[in-house]
Parts: structure tokens; sequence; C-alpha cells
């Protein structure tokens, strides 16, 4: 071999060797760099309802082009039957190298409660037979019985025919909520009990004017009464008549915080929050649940078409869906007719219009004006006695008087 050729032969082997360690090397970094990639199908982060569940979407996994997702394995705590936030792992092993990749799913509750009124959503009764809520109860897919929680309203008035509405509600604890609401149908003609029972109603006060001489009457006699009471702003005297009425045996009923014709027959809202608001007034400071009121004007009022043509026909309904039971008279005193009204004329209204074969219910005032009802009281009160009248203050188990709606 030629020298020539000898060197030839080395620069061939030195070009092969070189080329080789190219290889080598290249292969080397392609390996020392490439991972398995994942690839998750569907959202990093899912939110699913315990009613839908959680179905698995999986995920894709690749070593450069090459498609390794059957060497995935999937480590999930997912439980859809309870609300929660959990983790699901992804993780690919190939040639001795790991990726993971992670998920998280927040199983939430969606349901509410399932609300089953017992009895059926439409019960009847006969008047007078009172009304004895059935109840209902309530499951829930994530709280299980939540029945005890259910609330209800509604003011069903069983000496009046008609249909009232009373309304169910109950929430699970992450706030869904159910309802339902029963139809109850006070049907035939209304009985008419507590015959010769004379209830004495006072509205518009207290007053310290007034209403103390009204409950010296009272305690003489021995006769309960109730009272319509408008707002008495922050009037500690005024407070302690009322607690004093109560103690007597009394019943607080509301009027409304205002009195004012145009701002409270406005609008349903506007009747409702002068209503409410004085309830939660009186029941903060007297500790009492008022749930008899009456309208100011009463409920046959004309004025009220002034400022909402066909409020009333609203409010009747409105009012006893809210749980109060409204009430008006069917014995006038007469004494809003003015003030300073005679007191021989108030007897004698009260004397002309009571009837020992009815209920009787008498309206009467106790603002700082009608001093002379205060005067008139213990002759009304002697002549009921001696005709065998029953004296008693209005409760919610009690008829109500309803006049004629006129607008
Ligand atoms: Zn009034």
């Amino acid at each position: 071999m030629t020298d020539k050729k000898k060197k030839s032969l080395r620069f061939k082997l030195i070009t092969i060797l070189i080329i080789l360690l190219v290889l080598a090397g290249g292969a080397f970094t392609f390996y020392w760099y490439t991972t398995p990639q994942i690839t998750m199908n569907g959202e990093k982060t899912m939110e699913v309802t315990m009613k839908d569940g959680y179905q698995e979407p999986g995920a894709t996994a690749t070593f450069s082009f090459h498609d390794i997702s059957e060497h995935i394995r999937i480590d999930s705590q997912v439980n859809d039957d309870k609300v929660g936030t959990y983790k699901i792992i992804y993780t690919v092993e190939y040639l001795d190298k790991t990726a993971t990749a992670e998920r998280i799913v927040s199983v939430i509750d969606k349901e509410p409660p399932e609300l089953t009124l017992t009895d059926g959503d439409h019960v009847s009764i006969r008047p007078g037979d009172g009304f004895k809520d059935p109840g209902a109860t309530a499951i829930d897919d994530s709280d299980g019985d939540v029945s005890a929680q259910i609330e209800s309203k509604g003011f069903v008035d069983p000496y009046n025919k008609g249909d009232y509405e009373v309304d169910y509600w109950v929430s699970d604890s992450y706030g869904n909520e159910a309802k339902a609401t029963r139809t109850v149908s006070v049907e035939g003609e209304p009985v008419r009990e507590y015959k010769g029972v004379i209830c004495l109603t006072f509205d518009d006060g207290p007053s310290t004017e007034v209403t103390e001489d009204i409950l010296k009457t009272l305690e003489k006699y021995e006769v309960p009464a109730t009272f319509f009471v408008v707002d008495y702003g922050n009037d500690q005297d005024k407070i302690k008549l009322m607690k004093r009425a109560l103690k007597d045996g009394c019943t607080i009923g509301i009027h409304g915080t205002s009195h004012s014709y145009s701002k409270i027959y406005a609008s349903v809202p506007d009747f409702m929050n002068n209503v409410t608001s004085l309830h939660d007034k009186l029941q903060q400071d007297l500790g009492i649940d008022a749930r008899i009121m009456r309208f100011p004007g009463g409920s046959s009022n004309t004025v009220s078409r002034d400022y909402c043509k066909g409020i009333m026909s609203d409010l009747v309904k409105e009012v006893q869906k809210e749980g109060y039971m409204y009430t008006d008279w069917n014995v006038d005193s007469t004494d809003a007719s003015g003030n300073n009204i005679p007191v021989k004329k108030l007897i004698k209204s009260v004397k002309e219009n009571c009837d020992p074969e009815k209920y009787n219910v008498i309206l009467m005032h106790d603002s700082d004006a009608k001093k002379t009802t205060a005067e008139a009281l213990p002759k009304i009160i002697e002549w009921a006695q001696e005709e065998g009248y029953e004296f008693k203050a209005m409760r919610t188990d009690l008829p109500s008087i309803h006049h004629r709606v006129n607008n």
C-alpha cells in the first residue's frame, strides 16, 4: 500500500467516525431533550353538578411524534355524589421518562330539595272548620331530609269563603331553593259563630292622651280589646301603654306605620312595606308577631282609587298571602265622623248596631283627638254587659269581618 493510499483510507475512517459520532450525539441529544407530552381532553378545571355527574374526558400522550396514549394512568378521587373539589392526576411513563398533568374537578349541587305538599296542592275546608296545615316534606340530594327547615306563609281565613294561597319554601345548604304553593278553598256559606260576642277595636293609637283612659276602663270592667296601631316613633310612654294592654289580655294589630293615604295606597309594595315595617317594629319593641291588621279607611275605602286604581282588590289578597288576617268592622261607633262627637251619639250608635245574634266588631279610635270615645266607653261596656254580650280581643283564630271591596 502506497503512502497515498494509506492516507486516503485513514481519511475515510476518520470521516465515518465523525459521522457516527455526530449521529450518536444527535440521537443522544434528541433523547435528552424529548419528553412525553400529555394533552388533556376538556378543560383543566371543570365544574360538574351532582345530577349530571363526572364523565372522564381522558387525555392523549405523545413522545416526539409517537402516540403513547395507551401508557397513560389516571388517578381520580372524584366522588360525584358528594360536593367538593377533587384532583385527577394523569401520568405517562415512557423510556424511563415520566410526565404528569392535573385536572381540578369541582362537584357542585344545583338541585333544590324535592318539596312535597302533604295532601296535595289543593285542599278544601268548610267555613268554621279551621285550617290545620297538613305540612310538607322535603328530601335533598346532598342534605337528606330537610323537612324540618320548611318555611311557610299565607293566612287562611276559615270564616270567609274564598281561595287562599299558602306558600312553602326550603333551601339546601348550597342555596338551592324549592317552592310550592297550596290553594286552600273555604267552601260553602260562612258559619257565623261567636254570636253575642263584641270585639272592641281602637284604631290610630296609641295616644298618651286617650289610650291610658281607655286601658283604665278596660281594666275596671275586665274587658279585653284590640288596638290597631300606627307608628309611635321611639315614644317609651306609648310602648308602655301597649305593653300594659298586652298584659291585660288585649291584642295589638297593625294599622300601618303611616296613615297617609297618598303614600300607602300608591302601590302594593308601598302598602306592604308600610305593614311589614310596623310588624317588625312591634316585634322588636313588644316581642309580638302581630298578624291581624286593618286597612286605613277599611278594605271598602274608595279614597285609594285616587292613588292607585284597583289596589284594594290586590291588597286584600296580598296581605293574606303574606300571612296577615285583615278585618274591617260591622258596628261603627261613628267616632271617625269628626272630633268630639258627643258621647251620647257614640253610645247610641253602638247600641243600635250591635246584635246579640251576630259577632260584633266595633270600630272606635284612640288617637289624641278622640277623648269622647274614652268617655263613652264605660257606658258602652256597662250596657253590653247588662245585655249579656261577651267581650273578646281579636285573634287570628276568631272570625274577621270583610267589607265589600270597592276599588
Ligand atoms: Zn285609621
